[in-house]
């Protein structure tokens, strides 16, 4: 699939983009296959032959991580997190407990079942600017959950503070499940809808939005107050 000429998405169980610059490629999110076969492919095929020397992970949940040493160790790349994020994937300190019984089942389920601990190069905060990739924290999911606004594009990496669903006709709210503090993920996913007009959402999970407007409005219409 091509939505730009500059970046190719990879879908999966979790999504990654793949941006093209001038002398390089920037991985967002390495998915949830340890081989990573779909993403190194999209390396070969797409980069045309310029190194992939950047991945930048939008949080520490196994489906956005699993990939990442594999990819890391074969392209030499750099490893960047929000500074919020790092130790979670170091396995310096484990996910703290998140709101609700089940919540708090599932965030145990996936720190058993993600990746060994892997190093982090480079931390960052949030307003950086990446490669043109502008860092925006978006607190909840997870502690350290970033989202990315392209500023070559427009497009707006959101991770897994906004999700869109199968059709990508649709921005759903953030899932109780799946966030370790959900009242905040709520603040989080509004204030990226508030505070951004992309040109197109690119999500972790769910198809790309390619006309964003409207979803968002919707989504400030139903969810806002
Ligand atoms: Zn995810
Ligand atoms: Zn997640």
């Amino acid at each position: 699939m091509r939505i730009f000429e500059t970046i190719h998405p990879i879908m999966g169980v979790g999504n990654s983009y793949l941006i093209l610059r001038e002398s390089e490629c920037v991985l967002i999110d390495t998915g949830y296959s340890r081989g990573a076969k779909k993403i190194i492919d999209a390396v070969k095929s797409f980069a045309s032959g310029k190194p992939l020397a950047t991945i930048i992970v939008t949080h520490a949940h196994l489906d956005h991580i699993r990939g990442l040493e594999t990819l890391s160790i074969l392209f030499g790349a750099e490893v960047i997190v929000h500074k919020d994020e790092g130790d979670f994937i170091m396995k310096l300190e484990k996910f703290p407990r998140a709101q609700g019984f089940l919540p708090n089942i599932v965030t145990k389920l996936t720190e058993l079942m993600s990746p060994p601990p892997y190093p982090i190069d480079r931390v960052v905060t949030n307003g950086e600017v990446i490669h043109g990739l502008k860092i925006i924290h978006v607190p909840g999911h997870t502690p350290g959950s970033i989202a990315l606004l392209d500023s070559v594009t427009g497009v707006l990496f959101s991770g897994d503070a906004i999700t869109t669903n199968k059709k990508g006709s649709k921005i759903l709210p953030p899932h109780r499940l799946f966030c370790i503090d959900i009242e905040e993920a709520r603040k989080s996913a509004l204030q990226l809808i508030n505070d951004t007009q992309p040109s197109a959402i690119l999500p972790g999970h769910g198809k790309p939005i390619l006309d964003p407007e409207k979803h968002m409005l919707a989504y400030k219409t139903k969810f806002g107050g």
